[in-house]
């Protein structure tokens, strides 16, 4: 039985003393909330503040992002070690960053293995463009996603990851993908892509999250289905109200 995991992505919103307020308002209405996972990712400014607003609390925080070398000179970027002072969780390959700042399979699949051997939670994002779908394509891209991803990763480590399956199509547009159709790709083009790179037990292992316009009235009907462990929570993340009746519905 996977254990369902609600997951905020901040996105480039809030200042320091903004995400200060959001985390302790969070920290609030969450306590006591033990049969999900949670966690927030804010901006890497924030991720200082957030975590000791949060410390000792039910939600964990996650980077948005981090490159793969642990130091030198990459002017922007924050290593491994950084993210893993204040963090538990990585985004990694999230759809924005591979449209607009260059992120591919490769670069997806060398920030894993950096996670990995740092001891940091990659929670790795995939998902077809409006135009695949229609083509009847995301099968085989998502799948050949989650094959450049997982390259050259163990067993026992991949086990340890969460998917996030976002249609591209759907993140902040309002739209989502049925919860049926979410299952159904899951299943084909993620699960039986981690069975044959694999085994069934570490397929059956791995969280996957939806991720594409969750909302406190549709979470219920995603987290019932079989595949769908949980959410990657974008716009509705902003909100204490909305992400707590998210987090609340993934019960
Ligand atoms: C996301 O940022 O990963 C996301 C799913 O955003 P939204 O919930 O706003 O669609």
């Amino acid at each position: 039985m996977r254990k369902p995991f609600v997951a905020g992505n901040w996105k480039m919103n809030k200042t320091v003393a903004e995400a200060t307020e959001l985390a302790t308002g969070l920290k609030g209405s969450l306590a006591g909330v033990t049969e999900v996972d949670i966690a927030v990712c804010p901006v890497a400014t924030a991720l200082g503040a957030v975590s000791a607003a949060l410390c000792c609390s039910n939600i964990a925080v996650g980077a948005q992002n981090m490159y793969w070398e642990a130091s030198g000179a990459f002017t922007g970027e924050i290593a491994p070690p950084m993210v893993k002072e204040l963090a538990t969780y990585v985004i990694i390959g999230h759809s924005e960053r591979r449209q607009f700042f260059g992120e591919t399979d490769e670069t997806v699949n060398k920030k894993i293995k950096a996670a990995l051997a740092h001891g940091i939670k990659p929670i790795i994002c995939i998902g077809e463009s409006l135009e695949q779908n229609q083509a009847g394509e995301t099968v085989d891209f998502v799948g050949g996603q989650i094959k450049g991803a997982f390259a050259g990763i163990s067993a026992a480590d991949a086990a340890t990851v969460t998917l996030a399956y976002e249609p591209i199509w759907a993140i902040g547009t309002g739209l989502t993908a049925t919860p049926e159709d979410a299952n159904a790709i899951i299943r084909k083009a993620i699960r039986d892509v981690l069975v044959e790179l694999y085994d069934d037990a570490t397929a059956e292992a791995i969280r996957v999250q939806y991720g594409g316009s969750v909302k406190p009235h549709n979470m219920a009907d995603f987290i019932a289905m079989q595949e769908i462990d949980g959410a990657l929570v974008g716009g509705a993340s902003l909100k204490v109200d909305d992400f707590t009746a998210i987090v609340k519905a993934a019960t």
